[in-house]
């Protein structure tokens, strides 16, 4: 593995972040990290710059972990898993790098006198509140020097346990902004179970939202991905934004699957095995690159709009402006979603 020479983390140019001797490699033998290998590491550095983040509502991340046991098949973070020389099918599902000095590291950063207080967005490249969360707990320690500098902060989860976190998040919003998403794109139980087998459910996600609105933090839902002739029909699309509504979600912003380079491969694999007759589809649909065409992202984009202006969530609540993007990969739509990177 290519430890030292790491200068790409969340796709950053930042200098080396750990060195080889550095690296603890642990597996831990109870059945939910079976079959799992974490390497704890003390990096370098935790707020990340994005490149090009022009194009991003966010430029400041910090992400505790690389690699995800979520498992989702479509993710595009796995490709950063080849910076390491890692695989990037089942070793980004498998092989998780702890940087287990995250919250000391942050806590210095931000009382740095060059750090100025922007907003730093959390789970943008892969989910800070996966598995290994439980066992490492680097969450609390970095949600705690944020309300301790009032930082204003974003996180975007699949994981249910955020609301761990629950007190932490509710006293870091007393003193500053917080945004909270939670990522649902289908409710379909079936896809679910083969195409995101590491993650909770969705009903579970949805009572995250739930939860977390009862309690004072208001929760937005990034719908994504829409997953082209899995979970794209009218009907499946109303039922997820329905359950979205009844969840109490604040927003909801559809996002098409990209198919980036490092998933497609492997989305490609999961296709062919699951839906045989779908590949010569996609290639199809996906044959001017990464993403669907636009005619196709705002076909989905205005129908979930409908649906929730229909369903009375956010700004599409009947009566207010729809706003169909022209770009839906790079959406800005209030409040800010922190999920372009990686689908979440
Ligand atoms: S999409 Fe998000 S939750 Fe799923 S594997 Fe990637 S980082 Fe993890």
């Amino acid at each position: 593995m290519r430890w030292d020479n790491l200068t790409r983390d969340d796709k950053a140019a930042t200098p080396a972040l750990f060195a080889a001797d550095a690296v603890t490699t642990r597996t831990f033998d109870t059945p939910e990290f079976r079959g799992i290998t974490f390497h704890e590491i003390r990096a370098r550095s935790i707020i990340n710059r994005v490149p090009g983040a022009s194009r991003m509502p966010f430029e400041w991340t910090v992400n505790p972990y690389r690699g995800c046991t979520h498992a989702c098949v479509y993710c595009f973070a796995r490709k950063t898993h080849s910076y390491l020389d890692l695989d990037t099918g089942l070793g980004f599902d498998s092989q998780i790098v702890v940087k287990t000095n995250a919250p000391e590291l942050l806590r210095r950063e931000l009382a740095s006198r060059r750090w100025t207080g922007e907003h730093i967005a959390m789970g943008t490249n892969v989910d800070c509140y996966q598995r290994a969360e439980g066992r490492y707990q680097l969450m609390p320690g970095i949600l705690t020097a944020l309300a301790e500098r009032a930082n204003p902060f974003s996180i975007l989860t699949k994981g249910t346990l955020i609301l761990r976190d629950l007190e932490l998040l509710r006293r870091a919003s007393r003193v500053t902004d917080i945004g909270v998403s939670v990522s649902v794109g289908f409710t379909d139980g079936e896809l679910w179970r083969t195409v995101e087998p590491g993650t909770p459910s969705p009903e579970r996600r949805l009572d995250v939202v739930r939860t977390l609105s009862a309690h004072g933090i208001p929760c937005g839902v990034l719908m994504a991905p829409v997953i082209p002739f899995l979970s794209d029909s009218p009907e499946q699309l109303r039922a997820t934004v329905r359950a979205i509504a009844e969840a109490g979600a604040t927003s909801v912003t559809p996002l098409v699957l990209h198919l980036r380079p490092g998933a497609r491969e492997w989305f490609t694999t999961w296709l062919t095995h699951h839906h045989p007759r779908l590949p010569r589809r996609y290639d199809a649909l996906y044959e001017g690159g990464s993403y669907a065409p636009k005619w196709y992202q705002r076909r989905i984009t205005g129908m979930v709009h409908d649906f929730a202006a229909e369903y009375g969530i956010g700004p599409y609540a009947a009566g207010t402006h729809r706003n169909v993007p022209e770009e839906p990969d790079v959406r800005t739509d209030p409040p800010p979603q922190p999920a372009q990177l990686t689908l979440l």
